[in-house]
């Protein structure tokens, strides 16, 4: 009965250890830069691009090098 109690004990804080964990994460993420393979608007064709391919210029994102000279 005792190893039971256990049992319960471990896997509901495990259970809480990741639903607590999750909303964590996700909010964190937001207020966070993004991740590699994020995907980010150009700023001047509009295309989706990969945020590691993308040109980071004055806080917007070019998806190339025309892009970012025909920016206004
Ligand atoms: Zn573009």
């Amino acid at each position: 009965m005792l190893k039971l109690l256990l049992v319960i004990a471990v896997v509901w804080g495990v259970y809480h250890y990741f639903i607590k964990k999750k909303p964590l994460s996700s909010s964190h993420r937001d207020s966070q830069a993004l991740e590699d393979n994020d995907m980010v608007q150009c700023s001047t064709c509009k295309i989706y691009v990969e945020v590691n391919e993308a040109i980071l210029s004055n806080g917007k994102y070019y998806c190339s090098k025309e892009c970012l000279r025909n920016a206004k």
